[in-house]
């Protein structure tokens, strides 16, 4: 949009929104909080100038550092707009319209990673770090309720059909009947309950938690806030390509399930920060389906595809359905193209849109492949009116920008949830890195998605000097910079970007 277009649609958002205020039956300013309106413009004026002085100019082509997109301006006007009307996602009576916006987004995010329609559900959240922290707060949950039935006289019944190592690792079905006969016979806040018990005990504990070397640091924190003790986390090596060593993850995990020791969960990630790797996703899921097959138990896999779960936009036609491999135009390669497809069979998906989806802060996402599993965290008692609660009986959160649901709606409708919509971008993008990495002699990997990793004596700052702004990452022990590329440059837009001093 052109500065004037932006103008006119301020003015016409303003004035809908004075009219809502006078049909409320109030000023068109709430005056009793802040009187003095001189004041009050001299303080947003300030406010504007010294944004616009100081920020960190990562619209700017010379700006590879973090995971920040340049924001469409239709996708701001939509937040702006929103933001007037101060919804709270909590519940629709606090947010009648970004209620239902949030539902139209989640069911495009279900569409967009592949998972069913009729059994998903997705949510917003502030970010990757909420949406990581409840996934693993379900499969905790969910997943330590056989044992816990198993342990109560009264619900022992219902599990006695399972063997233990079942009951220590169910597959999601299995831990999902537990819990739905446990809420039928009037026991599923008894049984959560002794699970909680459980869970505290030496012998119990969490579960494992089994991640790469290279997960997110958030993790770290997830783990701490969840319980997890040290001995708890597996952290996996890394391959060649820095994904998950998934043959460690093949010997590790029947070790476990064959001595009963249960697993939380399995993490893989879509888009590592550091090095913006994508994991061997359909490996991984055959490793969870082989373990039910031959052990009839096996466990949660969650992806953490924050950053690059938008990609698989690459793989969607605008008519929803799944493009075949296209080996002479693909921006990325096989390995991540089948990875990216694979995501539809996880239990549980992070992804952010505020990242790789084009919208402001904050914007987060949790894609639950069974919308049944969050009663193993709801805090209310009716576990059958699904549709009628609201949302935060069964969030990690509580209250939630309804402005979050309207920027997300806004981009995925503008924008495009497939090949020729965020493939085109995210391609572009990716395209841009691999472009730098031919580029950059001293680039240590080719690109997975968007991030490379460079060999350079220079730091960050010194670059800045140059005017050009890159972050740092630690890869194979070493210190290293770090290129993230959030926008598509052209031939030329590269040419002028003044890479010289990172050759
Ligand atoms: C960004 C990121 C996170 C953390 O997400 P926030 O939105 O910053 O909370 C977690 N995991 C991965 C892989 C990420 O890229």
């Amino acid at each position: 949009m052109r500065a004037d277009q932006i103008r006119t649609a301020i003015d016409q958002i303003v004035e809908t929104h004075q009219e809502w205020r006078r049909g409320c039956g109030a000023g068109e300013d709430n005056d009793a909080a802040t009187p003095d309106a001189l004041a009050a413009q001299a303080l947003l004026r300030d406010l504007s100038l010294r944004l616009s002085k100081s920020s960190t100019p990562w619209p700017s082509p010379r700006y590879l550092a973090h995971m920040t997109p340049d924001v469409p301006a239709a996708v701001l006007l939509a937040a702006f707009t929103t933001l007037l009307y101060n919804p709270n996602n909590v519940a629709a009576e606090a947010s009648p319209v970004t209620t239902d916006l949030e539902s139209e987004v989640a069911a495009d995010l279900c569409a967009l990673l592949g998972m069913p329609s009729d059994t998903a559900h997705a949510h917003l959240a502030s970010g990757g770090h909420a949406a990581n922290y409840e996934a693993l707060w379900i499969a905790r949950n969910l997943r330590s309720l056989p044992h816990a039935a198993a342990a109560g006289p009264d619900t022992r019944p219902l599990v006695a059909h399972l063997p233990d190592h079942v009951l220590a690792n169910p597959p999601t079905h299995v831990a999902i009947d537990v819990q739905q006969n446990l809420a039928r016979a009037g026991r599923l806040d008894n049984a959560r309950a002794r699970a909680a018990t459980l869970r505290c005990t030496a012998e119990r504990g969490p579960g494992a938690l089994i991640l790469a070397a290279n997960a997110h640091s958030c993790w770290t924190k997830c783990a701490d806030v969840l319980g997890f003790r040290p001995a708890d986390v597996h952290r996996l090596p890394l391959g060649p390509e820095h994904r998950i060593d998934v043959a460690a993850l093949e010997k590790l995990v029947p070790t476990l399930i064959q001595a009963g020791a249960p697993i939380a969960a399995v993490v893989a990630t879509v888009g590592s920060c550091g090095q913006g790797s994508v994991d061997d996703v359909a490996r991984i899921v055959q490793l969870r389906d082989h373990c039910e097959r031959d052990y009839g138990a096996t466990f949660h896999l969650h992806l953490d595809a924050a950053l690059g779960g938008y990609w698989r936009a690459l793989c969607r036609t605008p008519q929803d359905a799944i493009r075949a491999w296209d080996e002479e135009h693909s921006p990325v390669s096989f390995d991540v193209y089948s990875a990216l497809i694979a995501i539809e069979h996880a239990d549980t998906v992070t992804i952010d849109p505020h990242k790789a989806g084009h919208v402001p802060y904050p914007a987060g996402a949790l894609v639950i492949r069974d919308r049944r599993a969050t009663a193993a965290v709801a805090t209310a008692n009716d576990y059958f009116d699904e549709a009628a609660r609201p949302a935060g009986e069964r969030t990690l959160e509580g209250a939630r920008p309804g402005t979050a649901a309207a920027a997300v709606w806004a981009a995925h409708r503008l924008i495009g949830l497939h090949a020729e919509g965020y493939g085109r971008l995210l391609g572009g993008w990716s395209d841009t890195a691999q472009r730098l990495h031919q580029a950059i002699p001293t680039s240590q990997y080719r690109p997975d998605l968007n991030i490379l990793n460079i060999n350079s004596a220079k730091s960050p700052q010194e670059l800045r000097a140059h005017g050009l702004w890159v972050s740092s990452t630690t890869l194979d022990g070493a210190d290293r910079l770090r290129l993230c590329v959030m926008k598509y440059l052209s031939p030329e837009a590269m040419r002028n970007i003044g890479l010289r001093p990172l050759l």
